[in-house]
């Protein structure tokens, strides 16, 4: 895709700054800190006060679900505006199309694979000794993928901007309409990129309401679940968590060589999105903050950043990939049943479908991940096993999926900055070449 935006505005909108600076991150740690210690506080009492703590922790729950429902709220008029605005002015062409899908293939197929030789390697399905579960009913709603995609065909114009979590059917609008606006684009330019500059304003005052939400919600879940079901599953989690540092570790490779950020550099221009990701379970939500980071902290192309962080973020989750393939070997490792080589590779299929098909939201992997145990004749209801771990591994794997949208863009942005390829086109302009 070669970018046809005059340069002085591409350079005048590269250099906008983040106005609330760099303190967010550590608001919302502060709030996850505070979560933690009132929730084990509110969890190991009946009442607090004289109030009911479960009343409490509801009250929390509640209150959280306003704010994130809020950022949720604003991801699909985003990607609307973002991505008819890159269609608009972008000259695709079919090689950088195919990069992108390729980019996508190759890292969930990694993570797959880490995951596999990860918990191959440990297998900590030999020690774990759990309950056998309730075989007779199961918790888990069934999914078809097949139906699940053709839901995101949208149904009416305004339909999936209504519904703040058919993000893929908002791509399919803002598609269409951003490549039928090519024809009258002196005239729509303005108005997209004054429209979008006012989304992210907004989003800018949600966020500011974000380390609340965060405090709430952490309180919330560390009240109800207790950190004590990590001991009995800590194999699991440990080996889980092994998993997905070694994907962060092919990320970061991967940008070292194929761009022009360092690792380190992109690690810290997005602790916001990062750690919104691991407070909220939701890499939708935090799509906006992806986004936004993206573009004025680490000063990405426009197009880079839409094409990764808000067309490629709905079929690149790559943590939540690696997890479920993990779990279906777990499972059987529990079992005594070894996968042979031609089952496991059923896992990769049916983990890369099933890691397309789960929604930006969380725990949205475990309902995807009856898919995979079905194809390999696990019973889905061993699946409930993972309930007590699951709220912290989603929030590890949701980081992944964030910073895997974040690899995109890096790699798609190129090897060099639009800063350093502005002041290389003004030189030569300056001083051509003879
Ligand atoms: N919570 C994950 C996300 O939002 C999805 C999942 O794996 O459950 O990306």
């Amino acid at each position: 895709m070669t970018n046809e935006v005059p340069a002085d505005q591409v350079l005048e909108n590269n250099l906008e700054q983040d106005p609330e600076g760099g303190s967010l991150f550590l608001q919302i740690f502060v709030s996850m800190a505070a979560g933690v210690a009132l929730g084990l506080l509110l969890g190991s009492r009946p009442t607090v006060l004289g109030i009911q703590t479960s009343g409490l922790l509801q009250f929390c729950q509640t209150a959280s679900k306003l704010v994130l429902q809020l950022l949720a709220a604003l991801a699909t008029p985003l990607i609307l505006v973002a991505v008819s605005h890159v269609l608009m002015t972008s000259d695709i062409k079919g090689r950088q199309a195919g990069r992108l899908v390729w980019l996508l293939i190759s890292n969930t197929l990694t993570a797959i694979f880490i995951g596999l030789v990860v918990m191959n390697v440990f297998q900590p399905g030999r020690f774990a000794k759990l309950p056998e579960p309730n075989m007779s009913k199961s918790d888990l709603p069934t999914v078809g993928v097949l139906d699940q995609m053709l839901n995101n065909i949208p149904k009416s114009l305004l339909g999936p901007l209504g519904d703040s979590n058919n993000v893929l059917g908002t791509i399919v609008i803002a598609v269409a309409f951003g490549i039928a606006m090519r024809e009258h684009r002196d005239k729509l330019e303005t108005l997209l990129e004054t429209s979008l500059k006012v989304i992210l304003r907004v989003i800018g005052w949600v966020i500011q309401l974000v380390p609340l939400a965060v405090f709430l919600t952490i309180t919330n879940v560390v009240g109800k679940e207790g950190f004590e079901p990590f001991v009995a599953l800590g194999g699991f989690t440990v080996t889980v968590l092994v998993g997905l540092m070694l994907q962060v570790a092919y990320y970061m490779t991967r940008i070292r060589i194929n761009s022009w950020p360092r690792p380190g550099e992109v690690i810290r221009a997005m602790r916001d999105a990062l750690v919104m990701a691991f407070s909220t379970g939701s890499s939708t939500v935090t799509m906006p903050v992806t986004f936004r980071c993206l573009r004025q902290k680490l000063g990405l192309r426009e197009q880079s950043a839409s094409m990764g962080a808000l067309v490629g973020a709905n079929f690149n989750n790559d943590g939540t990939a690696l997890y479920e393939a993990m779990a279906a070997l777990f499972i059987s490792q529990m079992l005594g049943r070894q996968l042979d080589l031609g089952q496991q590779l059923l896992v990769v299929i049916t983990s890369v479908v099933a890691s397309v098909g789960a929604a930006g939201i969380p725990r949205a992997g475990l309902v995807t991940m009856t898919l995979v145990f079905r194809a390999v004749n696990l019973p889905p209801e061993y699946i409930t096993i993972l309930f007590a771990v699951d709220w912290f591994l989603d929030r590890c794997r949701t980081m992944v999926n964030v910073l895997g949208d974040v690899t995109v863009s890096c790699i798609l942005d190129g090897r060099e900055s639009e800063k350093a390829e502005q002041i290389r086109l003004a030189q030569v302009l300056e001083f051509p070449p003879v």
